[in-house]
């Protein structure tokens, strides 16, 4: 019997594998895709990532944009970021060296094996997959968005909203491979981005508005045309949810718990879910590794992730309701107040908070406010 298994090879399940094969535990991974595979997302990786990845990361980024554009209706700022924005990936490869880590520090993986169903008789999980059954002590949910592990743990499941995204190969200009773009103008409850990935464009529209879809494919078909002047080999349009919580419910119970996109950790601003991810792995890992010593239960990890990482998601859901349904409204004036664009950017770099944020603009619209009195 294994001391872990962890359901899901995406950054959340080979980080955990990772750590706890460091950490000298026995896990073993099941993942249903064969690898490579392709997972949707755009790929950037921000600062406040990069921190709780294994340093020879920097073998997988395919850009380091220095420029940041904020698109709105009334027009565009290009900001420079003292550091990178972000780092840019291809998911496909960046997945697969990850597992590749895990693999090296000890961990097994399964590729090719769906899990299917699993239960907890008190002592141990019995893990059923098309390739056959699995037992161990603890477990860990890290199969997504689409994942199973909530439903058979009993937890609830997060609300999705979802994202199209394309590749666009040689698309960008000399001086769009360095820049970032993200429009806001028309996009229900979300926006537009091209990210670069060398001289490939990544390019998607997401959305948070939960229940019945907004049609994506052509929002971003129009966008596509509007964005990139020269076209070669477009990828096929790819649709993933964008899991996300809107209130804090437990995410472990008994020895199972759940991380990344399963647990619906996504930032509710800006969707960004592989910092989440990586975090909630971290701390899944200092919670059972307390936990298969004295085989106790995982509960520990709902305050871990309350206190922690559900404080900062908090604000940005906050960030989320009052930006969206006037989206068009503070994107202009957003425009006209670069320091509330460069405090946005200070906090993908880890050097600001959506508290500060919040407290900003509130600041400044009032102090616009008080200057600009009615007049009759
Ligand atoms: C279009 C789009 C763009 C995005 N862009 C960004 C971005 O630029 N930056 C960012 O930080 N975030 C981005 N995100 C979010 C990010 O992709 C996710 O938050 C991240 O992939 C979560 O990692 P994870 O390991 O939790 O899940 P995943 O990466 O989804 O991995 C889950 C794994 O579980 C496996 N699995 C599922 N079910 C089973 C099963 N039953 N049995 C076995 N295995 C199973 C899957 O095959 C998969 O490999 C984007 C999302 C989308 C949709």
């Amino acid at each position: 019997m294994d001391d872990v298994i962890i359901i899901g090879a995406g950054p959340a399940g080979s980080t955990a594998a990772r750590l706890l094969a460091e950490k000298g535990k026995s896990v073993r991974v099941l993942e249903k895709s064969s690898f490579p595979r392709k997972k949707p997302c755009g790929g950037a990786i921000t600062s406040r990532a990069l921190a709780l990845l294994p340093p020879s990361f920097h073998d997988q980024v395919l850009s380091a944009p220095t420029f940041w554009t904020f698109r709105g209706r009334k027009g565009f700022r290009t900001i420079p970021t003292p550091r990178p924005f972000c780092y840019t990936v291809d998911r496909m490869t960046f997945d697969a060296w990850l597992a590749y880590q895990a693999q090296k520090s000890g961990a097994e993986i399964h590729f090719g094996t769906a899990v299917l169903a699993f239960a907890f008789d008190g002592e141990q999980y019995l893990v059923k997959t098309d390739q056959g059954y699995f037992q161990s002590r603890y477990l860990m949910g890290a199969d997504g968005a689409k994942g199973i592990s909530a439903k058979y743990l009993g937890l609830n499941r997060p609300k999705n909203g979802a994202a199209v995204e394309i590749e666009v190969s040689s698309a960008l200009k000399a001086d769009d491979i360095n820049r970032v773009e993200i429009n806001v103008s028309g996009y229900p409850w979300g926006y537009a981005w091209v990210i670069p990935h060398g001289s490939v464009a990544n390019i998607g529209v997401g959305s948070f508005k939960a229940g019945k879809l907004p049609a994506l494919k052509p929002l971003l078909q129009n966008y596509v045309k509007k964005t990139v002047a020269k076209w070669s080999s477009p990828s096929p349009i790819l649709a993933h949810p964008l899991p996300y919580r809107t209130h804090f419910s437990p995410l472990a119970i008994h020895h199972g718990l759940l991380i990344g996109d399963a647990a619906g950790l996504m930032d509710g601003f800006s969707a960004e879910g592989i910092y989440s991810a990586l975090y909630s792995a971290f701390a899944a890992v200092e919670v059972v590794d307390r936990a298969l010593d004295k085989n106790t239960d995982v509960e520990d990890y709902n305050t871990v992730i309350r206190e922690r990482l559900w404080a900062q998601l908090k604000p940005a859901l906050k960030m989320s309701r009052l930006f969206y349904p006037l989206a068009g409204f503070w994107a202009d004036w957003f425009l006209t107040h670069t320091d509330l664009l460069e405090e946005y950017l200070a906090l993908t770099q880890g050097d600001s908070n959506y508290d500060q944020l919040l407290a900003k603009t509130e600041n400044t619209l009032l102090a616009q406010l008080r200057l600009r009195p009615l007049t009759r």
